[in-house]
């Protein structure tokens, strides 16, 4: 009977929540092709990158230069063709253990509802369902979506669904929040509400995160949001050859003005 009363599935242990300034994530001589018609098509070389407890470092880069490709062999999606990624000192072996994504175009199932979809990235944990809920629902307020539990993504707008995006990726409270251009679909004025509300969020120590990675090709949104931007070249054919590494003041009122404002 004891036997049958133990919780089988209990998520893993969280590591000690690391101190600003801890490594998080290192990429060391990273390199990355990918196999094409005419043999191997070389993305990445030579990237040796370190993501920090307290920072949102910024992946920047035209369109074409493995900014994707970084951020998914950062989150172990992907092997790296030679180098290593690591995770806390610990080189990683498949899916990063510490960082969950929130995609451009939000990779919402359409046959869930909103609190469903939030749900998806603990349930892959084997987080028992009360729990589930229960961290669901926590995820969905703070990411300004209560009374939308039971939504399903077709009713949303895309502000909303991204605001999903961004409660599936924060409910499993993720070392490092990877972002792949999250603001892109969006029209200019929902971004900059959303960019806003959590940068509010990350500067009151709301965010259940410790560091951010945002690839993005917006240079201001890159200066507005990062810490640090890490510039992708890609010359020539998409071959990386270096990354620039730029430290930012980040300036002191960069909230969005408010959307009533805004059309006055
Ligand atoms: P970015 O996100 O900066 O636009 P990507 O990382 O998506 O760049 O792509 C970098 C290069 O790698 C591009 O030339 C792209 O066509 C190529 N690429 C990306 N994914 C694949 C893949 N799965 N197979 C083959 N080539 C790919
Ligand atoms: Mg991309």
């Amino acid at each position: 009977l004891r036997a049958l009363r133990t919780p089988t599935a209990r998520p893993a242990a969280r590591p000690p929540r690391a101190a600003d300034g801890d490594v998080l994530l290192e990429a060391t001589g990273l390199t990355k092709s990918y196999a094409g018609a005419d043999g191997e098509l070389p993305v990445l070389a030579g990237i040796d990158l370190k993501v920090r407890a307290g920072e949102i470092v910024a992946l920047l880069g035209k369109s074409g230069s493995g900014k994707s490709t970084l951020l998914r062999c950062l989150a172990g999606l992907i092997p790296a063709s030679s180098g290593s990624v690591a995770y806390r000192g610990e080189p990683l072996t498949g899916a990063n253990p510490g960082t969950a994504m929130v995609f451009q175009t939000f990779a919402l199932l359409p046959w869930l509802t909103v609190r469903q979809n939030v749900e998806l990235g603990l349930e892959a944990r084997g987080v028992p369902a009360d729990e589930r809920a229960r961290a669901a629902v926590r995820a969905i307020d703070l990411i300004g979506l209560d009374g939308f539990e039971s939504a399903y993504p077709k009713e949303l707008s895309g502000g909303m669904r991204q605001r999903v995006g961004f409660a599936r990726a924060l409910v499993v409270e993720p070392d490092v929040l990877m972002m792949d251009e999250p603001f892109s679909a969006l029209d200019v004025l929902t971004a900059e509400n959303l960019r806003g509300e959590l940068m509010e969020l990350w500067e009151s120590g709301q965010f259940p995160t410790r560091a951010v990675v945002l690839v993005t090709h917006n240079i201001e949104e890159a200066v507005l949001m990062a810490d640090r931007v890490v510039v992708l070249g890609s010359r020539p054919y998409g071959t990386i050859r270096e990354t620039i590494e730029i430290s930012l003041e980040r300036p002191r009122d960069r909230n969005a003005p408010a959307f009533d404002e805004l059309i006055d």
